[in-house]
């Protein structure tokens, strides 16, 4: 099968290489000519585990290519994937103007039948957007299927070769059936491809990130509590975990939730709701909480330091919104390192995967140090804000001795806080007194 995927970001890279590993002809296309100049060298512009082995076997076996060329891939498709970015807008809304202009040039650049794909996170009613847009530029046949994505950036390929369910939204039978052709080799265990309505298939992608949002956001709200009554959101955490109603995931307490897709897309969410005059009173507790965290973690900073954090200098580890990954879209780190300078506080960070990144966004103003210990030297304080696997069990005597003051704020309860004082540091959780 000939496939385009247009976006080659987090999503349309991992997503391209995939169908390409199943063996499908895939071009993936950007408008980032620099991104699509370094595919075509062999560097992969992110940092995803697994990804940079798949690229290279089907880049070498010619079953993946990089281009900026949309028309041309357009016309060699049978199947369009739209994956570019879907990010906030200023009322809070998703920005569709990336979308807009794909679907227009994809009209522009048909020649024959079609299936136009959505993969891109969209609003409900987006589809059918993209399907009077690219009928206003074409005379050519053609069917839209929103396909909404599902994978975890640091798993990304894992997820996608392995989908807990596949969902395919269609009003066309034939076009639905195409996609689950394409997804078989993906299914083989026995895991579903979900067939239903577009609508319903937009929304089930907002759910899905609302209802995970919800959970860290409420697990929050109970560790903030457990501070003021003195309980320990670790022991909740676990309790909750062991039933079978609940199940584990995603109800860690800490920092609050980041990334390119759970802010934007609660707030997308509640958007429409407003759109259609009906408040989703949940979904706006869950993006207020979500906000308050992060400052009630520099909050508790401040408070240590009497308010004063002029002139003291704080290491941070963990930049990337999350474990492997190098993404620091909306990233907690971003919130918390802009709040120490702007109280006049000195920060040296380091990731294992973000320094990149961070360079990027924060240029001199911060200092990007060699490895953990290296932004630990004369530290007043040390800010634990990503849970990177190599900063769980690190050597805690060389950080006493490096470190001006021994003071730790666990922003992801990684650390145990008895064995901590124990240690002689003074240490600050979520949810633990
Ligand atoms: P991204 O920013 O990493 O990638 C988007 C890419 O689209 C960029 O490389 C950009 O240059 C390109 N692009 C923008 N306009 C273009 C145009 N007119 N023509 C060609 N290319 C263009 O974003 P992402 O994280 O890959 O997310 C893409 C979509 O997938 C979003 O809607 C997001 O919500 C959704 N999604 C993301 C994830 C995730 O974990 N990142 C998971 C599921 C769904």
């Amino acid at each position: 099968m000939n496939i385009g995927v247009i976006g080659t970001g987090y999503v349309g890279l991992v997503v391209g290489a995939c169908f390409a590993e199943s063996g499908n002809d895939v071009v993936c296309i950007d408008n980032n000519a620099a991104k699509i100049a370094k595919l075509q060298e062999g560097v992969i512009p992110i940092y995803e585990p697994g990804l940079p082995e798949i690229i290279e076997r089907n880049v070498r076996e010619e079953r993946l290519t990089f281009s900026t060329d949309l028309e041309a891939a357009v016309k060699k498709s049978f199947i369009i994937f739209i994956a570019v970015g879907t990010p906030t807008s200023s009322s809070g809304a998703a920005d569709l103007s990336a979308i807009r202009n794909v679907a227009a040039e994809i009209g522009r650049a048909m020649d024959r039948y079609k299936v136009i794909v959505t993969k891109s996170t969209v609003p409900v009613g987006t589809t059918e957007q993209i399907r009077e847009i690219v009928k206003s530029q074409t005379k050519h046949p053609f069917d839209v299927v929103s396909n909404p994505e599902f994978l975890k950036q640091g798993a990304a390929v894992e997820d996608f070769m392995k989908p807990d369910r596949v969902v395919v939204g269609a009003d066309q039978i034939h076009a639905g059936e195409i996609l689950r052709d394409l997804y078989a080799p993906f299914v083989r265990t026995g895991r579903p491809v979900m067939m239903m309505d577009i609508r319903t298939a937009e929304l089930l992608k907002y759910a899905a990130n609302a209802f995970l949002a919800a959970r860290i956001s409420f697990m929050n709200e109970i560790a903030n509590l457990c501070e003021h009554v003195g309980a320990n959101i670790e022991m909740i955490r676990n309790g909750l975990a062991t039933d079978e109603r609940i199940g584990p995931a995603f109800l860690f307490a800490g920092i609050g939730f980041g990334g390119s897709c759970f802010p934007k897309d609660t707030l997308a969410l509640i958007h429409t709701g407003r759109e259609h005059k009906y408040p989703m009173k949940i979904l706006e507790a869950v993006s207020d909480v979500n906000t308050n965290q992060a400052v009630r973690f520099i909050d508790k900073v401040r408070a240590h330091f009497g308010g004063k954090l002029s002139g003291k200098r704080i290491g941070i580890w963990g930049l990337a919104f999350k474990p492997r990954t190098n993404d620091m879209r909306d990233a907690p780190s971003v919130k918390v390192i802009e709040s120490l300078l702007s109280d006049g506080a000195t920060v040296a960070a380091y990731d294992p995967e973000a320094m990149e990144e961070a360079k990027r966004i924060f240029g001199s103003r911060i200092q990007l140090a060699s490895n953990n210990y290296a932004c630990l030297q004369d530290a007043d304080a040390l800010l634990l804000v990503t849970e990177w696997q190599t900063f769980r069990n690190p050597n805690f005597e060389r950080m006493k001795s490096m470190m001006k003051q021994p003071v730790v704020f666990d922003g992801r309860n990684v650390y145990d806080p008895a064995q901590m004082r124990q240690l002689g540091f003074t240490y600050y959780g979520v949810g633990r007194v």
